[in-house]
């Protein structure tokens, strides 16, 4: 059980586990629950889902459009953008401490106002978000937050139903001001519902820009539970101080376990264990790979397919600390452990390793369990996206997913986003 918004306050609807993605989703939901959520929708014609990289260049482009922030009761020519945060910054507001200016990869400027430049040793975790900041000010994107959206459904269930004179939330529009005919924009078929915390809006268009920082992928090995050290996700690290006198376990092959693994080895003793033997690349990362790359992601997507591991898209490169690490003798790889211990870990050929604690470094999944009641989940595992568009839901647009899941990628997405939905989707109908 899960609660969605209501006009008469919080109430329990039975929505099918998110990430399900079936259309089984959809139907568990009583009509009842689906017509109050309509009838108090508030009319706006896109709805952004995600002030990071992504969200914020949909913003910037809709606003370049002539699309302006949602203020009035009409909705039209507006958009909203709704933010899971408490400030700007997107996931970076959440980025270890030691991960400098230096140590990230390079962060493409957002569109329209370049970064500041920094000094290469402060915390990205504080520079980006106060680039942020100053860019919703200057191009005045009026994001709301915090406002997490938990559901987004197809408007017009049981359309015709006359609109309610249910209280709606603070800021949102009479019913009757957009539906015309009676109807609540909410229960409009072509739209599509936006369910928040902070009240539900009936869009022409969504733009999901969630990113994947919520949620941390954790593999699943036996004897996980019986451990008696301290075991967490690259998403919770902190500092490599925390981990003195502890001899740690670093399960993964990408950036981040190679970054930590040169932090903590620095402290204390590590072991370091992926699935696959790493393979560092000499050749730099050019252009003529990176489009490489980006092609087969974009085929996968479109597919439907899962999106992979960055490492396994991009390979892993020479880097500073890799070097460093290296240097130091603690770039030494072992294969997977076979199960876990509560003392730590058993190696596939029968040794045991004693471990106090284990840093899962094993990457993130994209933040998508708000869309399940649009079943658009296919076999492939994923959402079949084709150009941002999602292939069996027109009005819905992935950006900073799939090819596009990088500051370079994730800033062409919005505007390419912004682009169609303004030609397509917006565009008066020919009389
Ligand atoms: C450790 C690390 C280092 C990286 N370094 C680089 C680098 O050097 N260069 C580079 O190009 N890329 C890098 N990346 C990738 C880069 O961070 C991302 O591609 C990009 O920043 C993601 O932007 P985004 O807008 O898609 O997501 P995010 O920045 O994650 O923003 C998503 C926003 O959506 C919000 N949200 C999520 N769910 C909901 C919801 N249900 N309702 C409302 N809001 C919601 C979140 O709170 C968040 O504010 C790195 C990634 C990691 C993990």
């Amino acid at each position: 059980m899960r609660q969605i918004w209501n006009d008469g306050g919080m109430q329990n609807a039975a929505v099918a586990p998110a990430g399900t993605g079936t259309t089984e989703a959809v139907d568990a939901v009583s009509d009842g629950a689906v017509d109050a959520v309509a009838e108090a929708a508030a009319a706006v014609d896109v709805v952004v889902i995600g002030a990071g990289q992504a969200g914020l260049s949909a913003a910037y482009h809709l606003r370049r459009r002539g699309l302006v922030p949602l203020r009035s009761a009409t909705g039209r020519g507006t958009f909203v953008v709704l933010d899971a945060e408490a400030g700007p910054g997107g996931a970076w507001q959440h980025r270890w401490p030691s991960l400098t200016m230096a140590s990230v990869n390079g962060i493409h400027d957002l569109p329209g106002m370049h970064q500041p430049e920094p000094d290469p040793r402060s915390p990205s975790r504080q520079v980006l978000p106060e680039y942020f900041a100053a860019f919703e000010e200057q191009f005045e994107l009026a994001v709301r937050r915090p406002v997490r959206v938990h559901a987004v459904r197809r408007a017009g269930k049981r359309a015709g139903r006359p609109a309610g004179s249910a209280d709606r939330p603070a800021g949102s529009a009479a019913p009757a001001a957009e539906g015309g005919e009676g109807r609540a924009p909410g229960q409009e078929p072509g739209r599509l519902l936006v369910e928040s915390d902070h009240g539900v809006f009936a869009a022409r268009a969504v733009v999901n820009a969630t990113g994947t920082w919520s949620k941390p992928f954790w593999p699943r090995y036996p004897g996980q539970e019986t451990f008696r050290g301290r075991q967490l996700h690259v998403a919770q690290y902190a500092s490599a101080a925390e981990f003195e006198g502890r001899r740690v376990v670093i399960v993964g092959g990408g950036v981040s376990a190679i970054q930590l693994l040169d932090e903590i080895s620095r402290v204390t003793e590590t072991l370091w264990v992926t699935r696959r033997e790493p393979v560092f690349s000499e050749e730099p990362f050019d252009e003529p790979r990176r489009i490489a790359v980006i092609n087969r992601i974009a085929e996968r997507t479109r597919q439907g397919l899962t999106p992979e591991s960055v490492v396994k898209a991009t390979g892993l490169f020479w880097t500073p600390w890799a070097r460093a690490a290296q240097a130091r003798g603690a770039l030494v790889r072992h294969p997977m452990f076979s199960r876990i211990e509560p003392d730590g870990v058993r190696m596939p050929d029968g040794a045991f390793e004693p471990a106090q604690a284990i840093l899962w470094a094993t990457g993130f999944r994209p933040a998508l369990d708000h869309l399940a009641p649009l079943g658009l989940r296919v076999p492939g595992g994923g959402i079949r996206v084709d150009e941002t568009r999602a292939v069996d839901e027109p009005r819905l647009f992935l950006i900073g997913y799939g090819p596009s899941a990088s500051t370079v990628g994730a800033n062409r997405a919005g505007r390419r986003a912004a682009t169609v939905i303004v030609r397509e989707l917006l565009a008066p109908a020919p009389s």
